[in-house]
């Protein structure tokens, strides 16, 4: 059968390749789920079977945003613990997280993923580690909330096997066993990891944090990822806290932690990386461990300011995460670019420690590296998958802005018009494609009123 075609035509685009070629006035040939061509000027005249032609006049293109750490479930208990850092965060909220149930985690999923995808995220990833028992087949429910919003995903499987009792922050009730937690995530791997250049579900072996996990469970946890050809993703070196507990229950910092269990390596990322010293990132350099910079989060949770710069400089593959909603109301990326550009200009003379184009790429190429999907997404070149975004930047809120990647980024969030995954339109003129956006909303606003209940007369 002949490949169907969608052309583009008359938008700027930003292709974020190698030599981040940009075109004032460009064109896109979408064949299937590919792209076919990308350059200045028209489009080629003679293609066949155009089932749709798109005049961007007005419009940026980038490669649709990639997000590389969240937790969807907070979709249900966001705006609470609103002034504490991240252990006191945890610890007053992990009581009700533990009453989640398989229909609160569809719903807090499809509001976390309707609020991605109208924003331009084409990639979405949910670090999700709460299972308690009974709860259902609550990975099941959060790919399927994934499927039906049209978006490509990672399910991170996490776990926690540490509580209280063996001196970890969660409480007994809220873990897994070690048997149980890894048991689980195999099936889960098996059931719906798909390793295929287009895959549109993948899963990540992702046990939680050093002061939630155990040993064996880390080190357990990356011989099954290794052995399966999956990824790794865990939290790491997020606040000072952190740092003291490795420092006291394991004599060592995170990063030398991490190392010991099997944890640094091409196919590792971890959120957050906040307090690193040079040679923990050297090490994270040498190794090509990958980062999820999530500036929002660590701002709200006063954890520090990662040193992207340096990190970049190094040569570290980093990537951007809103981080959990209950961390990061906004739970959408743009505030994500905008943020990482901000804060690591924080300080005297660091007006140039990160430019608008740098937090695009974190924003699209970065994300897709750190997912191990830099060959298929994230940038928009010939043969790589559609995955893209036209902006809109002709309104009030840009439209005084001459060069079109400054006002994406330093900008207010800018109105989608159409993004495509896979050759697939998502988001059409700000409104969600696939699923009914006000639907979702109450029935968020319901799940989290039930999850409030449950947990006040636990
Ligand atoms: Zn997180």
């Amino acid at each position: 059968m002949a490949a169907s075609r969608i052309v583009i035509e008359n938008c700027a685009i930003a292709t974020v390749d190698a030599g981040d070629t940009e075109y004032a006035s460009g064109y896109i040939v979408v064949a299937d789920n590919k792209i076919e061509s990308v350059g200045a000027g028209n489009a080629p005249d003679n293609l066949e079977n155009v089932v749709r032609r798109i005049d961007g006049t007005g419009h940026l293109a980038t490669p649709g945003l990639v997000n590389t750490h969240h937790h969807f479930y907070q979709w249900i208990t966001r705006g609470l613990a609103t002034d504490h850092n991240l252990f006191n965060w945890l610890v007053a909220l992990y009581p009700t997280w533990a009453r989640i149930d398989e229909q609160m985690a569809y719903s807090a999923a499809q509001g976390s993923l309707a609020m991605m995808a109208r924003g331009g995220v084409t990639t979405a990833m949910d670090h999700h580690y709460v299972f308690p028992k009974g709860s259902g087949d609550l990975s099941g429910a959060i790919i399927r909330a994934a499927r039906e919003t049209g978006v490509r995903f990672t399910l991170a499987r996490g776990s926690m096997d540490r509580s209280e009792k063996d001196g970890g922050l969660p409480p007994d009730f809220a873990v897994e066993t070690l048997e149980g937690a890894l048991a689980a995530t195999e099936a889960t791997v098996d059931a719906h990891h798909d390793a295929s250049f287009d895959a549109m579900t993948q899963v990540a072996v992702a046990p939680c944090s050093p002061f939630s996990v155990s040993t064996e469970l880390m080190k357990e946890g990356a011989e099954l990822a290794r052995r399966k050809g999956v990824r790794l993703h865990t939290h790491g070196s997020e606040t000072v806290e952190e740092e003291q507990f490795c420092k006291e229950l394991f004599g060592m910092g995170p990063t030398e932690y991490f190392e010991s269990t099997g944890w640094l390596g091409e196919d590792v990322w971890m959120a957050h990386c906040v307090h690193m010293n040079d040679s923990d990132i050297a090490a994270f350099a040498r190794t090509k461990t990958g980062v999820a910079h999530c500036p929002s989060s660590n701002a709200r949770l006063a954890a520090g300011i990662a040193r992207v710069p340096d990190m970049l400089a190094a040569g570290v593959p980093v990537g951007l995460g809103v981080d959990g909603t209950a961390s990061n109301e906004s739970g959408e990326l743009h505030t994500e670019l905008r943020n990482a550009l901000l804060i690591n200009r924080l300080g005297a003379h660091r007006e140039a420690a990160l430019n608008a184009r740098q937090a695009l790429r974190l924003g699209t190429y970065g994300g897709a590296q750190v997912l191990g999907r830099a060959t298929q997404i994230g940038s928009l070149e010939a043969g790589k998958l559609a995955d893209l975004v036209l902006w809109k930047l002709d309104t009030l809120a840009h439209a005084s802005i001459a060069d079109p990647v400054t006002a994406l980024v330093f900008g207010a969030a800018a109105p989608v018009t159409l993004s495509l995954v896979n050759g697939k339109p998502v988001v059409e003129d700000s409104r969600l494609l696939h699923v009914d956006e006000d639907a979702i909303a109450r029935s968020t606003r319901e799940e989290a009123q039930r999850l409030a209940q449950i947990a006040a007369q636990a």
